[in-house]
């Protein structure tokens, strides 16, 4: 029910939004209908290939009078704004009305509670409207009477324009209930106000019809719910308790919560905004202050805070929810909706206590989303989203600011000009000078996802607070190639810093500094703290209540079976040792079971288990622990250990029966047992691999190597077969070559939009700019399989094949060989493969065993290879002969090469290249040189003079 907050885009001060205005003055009446639009790709005209594309959204809004088309934007919301926005022009509503004085939003809020008490408002489906009806329900003197508390929470049309009145009403609930007292009090003709009552009474009775028709709906309702509730007492000496609300149907729930929390009646509850879910309806309730003065004559925007709490601070319930709540406090979910007139309710168990709880925390929404609480921790690194493995740090994130009541963040990127990217050296140091004329900076609108082309980005992220004042942001110094990624990254180091100030809020300000520092972060500590002041004072109550469970010390600890800093001990691992550990970047599977144990009674409680659980090694995406287990086993094993007890909250959050494992917590002395088994493990693939290990990365040395041949040799026609996504073509726009005709050749459909995008976008874009020293004339994409010939690709000066052929069997890589050679005919070929001797420098894991037997790939074969497509790899032996053999057969010449290490040293190149000439007595083709065959199929075809056109 809370109206959106400011949109991520522009950061508006607290203000209302433009739909919120719409609503304001149209209410239902106002209709949106969202509507797909089929964007036509994305820029990439005459692209053979249906493309999918991101979807984009428009909206209509119609009103009594008139209708409006909004923007096409990337989300359904922003369509609704941008709608909004653009009715509220039409409207020509004053922009003073953005603004309204408090004066203005006051004796507007004097019109709303007046409709609240009308006729009309009784009967409708509103989630205030139930609670009305409620209220006819109540006996003797609270008869009819609306408490002020539930009306601040339950319509944001009053608390919006509290917030318009004074901007401080954001986060103080009093301020709200006291604006809408005194309102209430303009209104003597139609409502009742008493001094120091925080309810409203409507002055006359409701028509009988009125009330007859609410008779007939209500006797379809049950006579009594019962409804499952958290009571959290306000001494951390008594423990959180499950109670049950029991709700008649005769009766008001609000007083079944009053006298629960030892109050008469609900008029003295005070009921907060809602919390976990943005449709949820739970709320906590506590007791509303003893004294209340309704300050009548001071200004509207200077009303101060006068109310006095005669209960003491509840820590757990503060921390719980973000804000001071004092007393014993209840949380329960229950409430009226929009959509229906019925009471709606859920149960609340302990142990979803316990989870929302721990989802405060960034590191405990990603053990929630992972079903993995006792074992999987947020990640530290963020390395590629194909190693991710739970919910996306971006995500994490945005629930994080839900939470905490913060506006969402807020994205912006730092990129870089095309021209400037081709020399990655030089690139880096144009952003690390800070402020930088060629910095060009862009707001992030939406999802994020589109990637601006080729170039290096660098995201930063804001946090502000409702208020709009900066909290923290992170600048990143990392560059990425896509902008998603660099959005993961800055996000994921700011949940890590909060995590680490969550987990020691007593962490003192240089320690903090630091850590913030070492993560691209800068913060206001005045905001931050303001923000986060209250984890400091009861955060530390979870730990030390968490140190309830005694840890078990084991007789003795041997270091042997033991890792001290990680806290492990008595450890076993069984099973067959086959020498390979996970290394970093591998992907793990692992099955665990953790349980409780108390040992003294010989006593085991299973807590948490997963049969499959996937993660990356080396981020931390699991506890230390595990981690340091895992990385001692190899495939097959399997271990066994002890550690100390976590924090209580994350056990508890995991047990299912929480009162049981409450009980034998605090009883006795116990330890965690995990016990897991190494199902598999793939190697980290081989992109990121390579990009760790050469500098520059291997692809781009090998497309370096190719550009330097086709450069050298003057051709003017060159096909490059396989050509993947165009990371060789893209290269050769670059750079002043003979070139004029550009051809591509593959099979994934995938990768050819992706080469085509790319290639139009850029071939394009150069016929403007002065940079042009290409001659390219021509460049055509083909759909095909390089083992069948295409007439039209005969005879060209130069071709190349770059980590192709292992991707195929071994007998279509030979077929390959003789149809290019005999058939295709390119003056140079030049092709190059992995070196599977080099695979001892990748994988740092021993390849002794597969050495005795090198045709034995049987064992292990997947952890091998570079990369799970490949279907081979060979040995500089292996590829010597294949390519010695193809060439003679076919009177061509061959010479061998490599990038990445160098021939003289063992175990020679990473990637190996074997360059073919052709001879000068050439053999003839077997083919007939006029014979046309076409079995290619065109994607893409760009042409200098006509610029781009589809084939079809
Ligand atoms: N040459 C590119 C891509 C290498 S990945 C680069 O260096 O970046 C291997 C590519 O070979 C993939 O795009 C795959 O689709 C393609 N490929 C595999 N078998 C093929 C075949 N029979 N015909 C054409 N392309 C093939
Ligand atoms: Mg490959």
């Amino acid at each position: 029910m809370e109206t959106e907050g400011p949109s991520a885009v522009s950061v508006r001060k607290a203000s209302l939004t433009p739909k919120a205005i719409i609503f304001q003055k149209f209410g239902k009446e106002a209709r949106y209908t969202v509507d797909e639009v089929n964007v036509d790709q994305n820029g990439c005209p005459g692209l053979a290939i249906p493309q999918k594309g991101p979807c984009l959204y428009r909206c209509i809004l119609q009103l009594p009078d008139f209708s409006v088309v909004s923007e096409t934007c990337k989300k359904k919301k922003d369509a609704e704004q941008s709608a909004a926005e653009k009715a509220i022009g039409k409207l020509g509503i004053e922009t003073s009305m953005d603004n309204p004085s408090a004066e203005e939003a006051f004796s507007k809020l004097i019109g709303c509670v007046k409709y609240l008490f009308s006729d009309e408002f009784l009967s409708s489906l509103h989630p205030l409207s139930g609670h009305f009806r409620a209220a006819l329900q109540r006996g003797g003197d609270l008869y009819s009477s609306v408490p002020a508390s539930i009306m601040a929470v339950c319509d944001s049309k009053l608390s919006n324009l509290c917030k318009l009145i004074n901007p401080e009403a954001e986060l103080n609930n009093i301020l709200i209930i006291s604006y809408i007292m005194r309102a209430a009090a303009r209104l003597s003709e139609s409502v009742v106000t008493f001094e120091g009552q925080l309810s409203i009474w409507r002055k006359n009775p409701y028509p009988p019809n009125i009330i007859e028709s609410l008779v007939i709906q209500q006797s379809n309702s049950p006579n009594s719910i019962c409804v499952g509730a958290i009571y959290i007492p306000c001494s951390l000496e008594k423990a959180i308790q499950s109670v049950t609300l029991d709700v008649s149907s005769t009766g008001y729930y609000l007083d079944v919560i009053a006298r629960k929390l030892g109050l008469t009646d609900g008029n003295k509850v005070l009921v907060s905004r809602t919390l976990g879910k943005a449709s949820s309806e739970m709320r906590l309730y506590f007791a509303a202050p003893k004294s209340f003065f309704l300050d009548l004559a001071s200004d509207l925007p200077n009303v101060k805070e006068v109310a006095h709490f005669e209960g003491l601070l509840n820590p757990r319930a503060s921390y719980f929810y973000g804000q001071e709540i004092y007393g014993d406090a209840i949380l329960a979910s229950i409430g009226y909706t929009w959509r229906s007139q019925d009471l709606f309710h859920e149960d609340i168990t302990l142990q979803s206590y316990y989870r929302m709880l721990i989802n405060l925390m960034p590191s405990g929404v990603y053990k929630l989303s992972r079903e993995a609480i006792l074992t999987a921790e947020l990640p530290l690194a963020f390395t590629a989203k194909t190693n991710w493995r739970g919910s996306f740090p971006r995500e994490i994130l945005s629930i994080f600011c839900r939470q905490h009541w913060l506006s969402e963040p807020v994205y912006s990127t730092v990129s870089m000009p095309f021209e400037a990217s081709s020399e990655s050296s030089r690139l880096h140091q144009k952003l690390v000078v800070p402020e930088s004329a060629e910095r060009e900076k862009e707001c992030i609108k939406g999802g994020g996802n589109a990637t601006s082309g080729q170039e290096p980005v660098r995201c930063e992220v804001k946090l502000f607070s409702k208020c709009q004042d900066l909290i923290l942001e992170c600048s990143p110094k990392e560059l990425h190639k896509k902008l998603s990624d660099s959005i993961q990254n800055a996000s994921l180091k700011v949940l890590s810093w909060l995590n680490a100030y969550l987990k020691d809020p007593d962490m003192s300000l240089e320690k903090l500094n630091y850590s913030a520092g070492a993560l691209d972060i800068r913060f206001s500590p005045e905001n931050f703290f303001k923000k986060f002041a209250l984890c400091r004072s009861s955060h530390n109550v979870h730990h030390s209540e968490s140190q309830g469970g005694r840890f078990l010390k084991s007789n003795s600890i041997n270091m042997l079976d033991a890792i001290p800093e990680h806290g492990v001990c008595c450890l076993s691992i069984g099973g067959p040792d086959f020498g390979v550990c996970p290394s970093n970047g591998s992907l793990l599977f692992i099955s665990y079971s953790v349980s409780l144990v108390i040992e003294a009674e010989n006593m085991k409680e299973l807590l948490e288990s997963k049969e499959e659980f996937e993660f990356e090694i080396g981020t931390g995406a699991v506890i230390s622990c595990v981690e340091a287990v895992i990385t001692q086993m190899s495939v097959g094993q399997s271990a066994c250990f002890n550690t100390q007890l976590p924090p209580q909250e994350l056990i508890l959050a995991a047990a299912d029966d929480t009162a049981r494992t409450r009980s034998l917590l605090s009883s006795k002395a116990c330890c965690l047992e995990y016990s897991i088994s190494l199902l598999r493990m793939t190697e980290p693939p081989e992109e990121r691999m390579e990009q760790a290990l050469f500098s520059p990365p291997l692809s781009k040395q090998r497309v370096e190597y190719a550009v330097q041949h086709i450069k050298e040799s003057c051709a003017t026609t060159l096909v490059d077969f396989g050509c993947g996504s165009g990371s060789l073509l893209d290269s050769l726009l670059d750079y002043p070559t003979a070139l004029e005709k550009i051809v591509g050749v593959d099979i994934s459909l995938k990768s050819l939009s992706r080469a085509a995008k790319i290639l139009h976008s850029k071939l394009n874009s150069k016929l403007d700019t002065v940079i042009p020293r290409t001659g390219i004339t021509s460049a055509v994409l083909y759909d095909g399989s390089i083992t069948v010939f295409d007439s039209r690709l005969r005879g060209f000066d130069i071709g190349t094949c770059l980590e192709v052929i292992e991707h195929m069997e071994e007998d279509d890589a030979s077929l390959f060989g003789n149809i290019v050679l005999s058939s295709f005919r390119p003056r140079i070929l030049i092709v190059s493969t992995p070196n599977y001797e080099y695979n001892v420098v990748l994988h740092k894991s021993s390849l002794t065993s597969q050495e005795d037997d090198p045709d034995d790939k049987t064992q292990s074969q997947s952890f091998k290879f570079r990369n799970h497509d490949h279907k081979f790899e060979w040995t500089r032996e292996q590829f010597n002969r294949w390519a010695s053999e193809l060439a003679a057969r076919h009177g061509y010449s061959v010479e061998f090469s490599g990038v990445g290490g160098s021939a003289d040293t063992e175990p020679g190149f990473a990637s190996q290249i074997a360059i073919f000439r052709i001879g000068s007595e050439t053999k003839e083709d077997t083919r007939n040189d006029e014979e046309v065959t076409h079995h290619y199929g065109v994607i893409w075809e760009w042409d200098s003079s006509n610029c781009s056109r589809s084939a079809f």
